[in-house]
């Protein structure tokens, strides 16, 4: 017997031009809009211990990749580095680029921005408050409107099926290159209008973006730490633009993913690296199930970025009103069981279906932690617990290894 309906929430077609759809939520997934939070634990966390960059404080790992890559990541990841590099240089600059136009007379220019993003080729658009409360330490004086325009991009579909392989990576990294463009260009308009726009490069992130994306109403945090949106779940690259333009927020919405996640728990029961929770914690102000990142990298580097997670995602798979739909009808997750959603394949260790896991040895999950120049104290704290004392020669090159690392741990580009 099909379930009662607690709401139907109506989002734009999926391009310019295609009717609305249509996503009915369970009463029995009705939980609340965006995601339970606390806003004083929030702004507290956010005061005493502030978010920072991964590429500072696991600057260890940033680095130790390199070695765990197979030959053909590394050279599509460089070549994607220097790719990216102008969009990063050009983002880094953008917030003290004068607009190109006047403004006429202060106007709202939400539609404009979002029709115009829209007809760039953006999937998603959403307006809310730039929340200062997650932006990285390292960058607090750099980000300079109060705005942000979140913008969403739509990965190849098929070839993310194909999750983990470097098919999927072209699909990963050259979306960010394609949206970056994009959004350079929309960032030109918002200009031309009379306005400042600043440009959050994906390879240079100055915050943790998906609170926003959640506050703009663009989907729900899922189990798998990935925002699920409701037209291609997490198969999608995310980009911000903050601006002083005059622009109305959007605001949450409860697409029942809070709640049925913890149903499906299909991306959680398929991580290789059993990274991912089946109970929600609260961390830092949210209520979510918190990703253990010391199991998800070491998978992540060796396996072409992974993305089991985003693969077995039965909303990024069918989309999420036919999930939701079929949740309605018969209470099932749908796809759920199945080789066609559940299966995949790891290069070196073969095909696992439903229900089947890859076995790694314990010292597979050994790699560097924490920023770079911690990493080199905590090597060298093992050499004299081991009563290795170091030459004067060698504490001269100690010395000089840590104040390297310190000057690269300042950079927050992702290179
Ligand atoms: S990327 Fe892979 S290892 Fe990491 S959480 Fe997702 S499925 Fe697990
Ligand atoms: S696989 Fe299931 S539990 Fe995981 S994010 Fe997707 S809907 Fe949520």
């Amino acid at each position: 017997m099909a379930k009662p309906i607690s709401h139907i929430v109506r989002r734009p077609g999926r391009v310019a031009g295609e009717p609305d759809v249509e996503v009915p939520v369970a009463a029995d997934l009705a939980t609340t809009p965006g995601i339970p939070l606390r806003e004083v634990d929030v702004s507290f966390y956010s005061r005493v211990a502030p978010l920072e960059s991964q590429n500072v404080e696991k600057g260890a790992d940033r680095d130790w990749v390199w070695s765990v890559y197979d030959d053909d990541v590394a050279e599509y990841i460089r070549g994607h580095d220097e790719r990216m590099k102008p969009f990063v240089d050009t983002a880094l600059a953008s917030g003290g680029v004068e607009p190109s136009g006047a403004p006429d007379g202060g106007d709202d220019l939400t539609e404009d921005i979002r029709r115009a993003a829209l007809e760039l080729g953006f999937g998603e658009v959403g307006f809310t408050r730039f929340d200062r409360r997650y932006v990285y330490e390292s960058k607090r004086g750099w980000v300079k409107f109060p705005h942000a325009v979140c913008l969403a991009l739509e990965q190849d579909y098929d070839q993310t099926q194909s999750l983990p392989s470097l098919e999927a990576e072209h699909a990963h990294y050259g979306t960010y290159e394609i949206e970056s463009e994009m959004a350079d260009r929309l960032a030109e308009f918002i200009r031309s209008r009379g306005y400042h726009a600043q440009l959050h490069s994906p390879r240079d992130p100055s915050a943790a973006v998906i609170p926003m994306f959640v506050a703009a109403g663009l989907g729900q945090l899922g189990a798998n730490g990935q925002l699920l949106s409701p037209h291609f779940g997490s198969r999608a690259r995310l980009m911000m633009i903050s601006t002083d333009a005059p622009v109305r927020y959007d605001g949450p919405v409860d697409y029942g993913v809070h709640a049925f996640c913890q149903k499906c728990l299909v991306c959680v029961d398929r991580c290789p690296g059993r990274a991912l929770v089946r109970d929600k914690v609260w961390w830092r102000g949210v209520e979510k199930n918190k990703l253990i990142y010391d199991r998800c990298r070491p998978v992540m580097a060796k396996y072409e970025g992974c993305g089991v997670c985003m693969k077995v995602c039965p909303i990024q798979k069918f989309g999420m009103p036919a999930v939701m739909m079929h949740y309605v009808e018969t209470g099932e997750v749908l796809g759920k069981g199945s080789e066609e959603l559940e299966g995949y394949a790891l290069h070196d260790k073969g095909y696992f279906g439903p229900g089947q896991l890859p076995h790694f040895e314990r010292s597979f999950f050994d790699f560097p932690h924490g920023r770079r120049e911690d990493w080199l104290f905590e090597q060298f704290k093992e050499r004299l617990a081991n009563d290795d004392v170091p030459a004067e020669g060698e504490l001269a090159e100690f010395a000089q290894n840590v104040k390297s690392a310190m000057e690269k741990s300042r950079t927050t580009r992702d290179e």
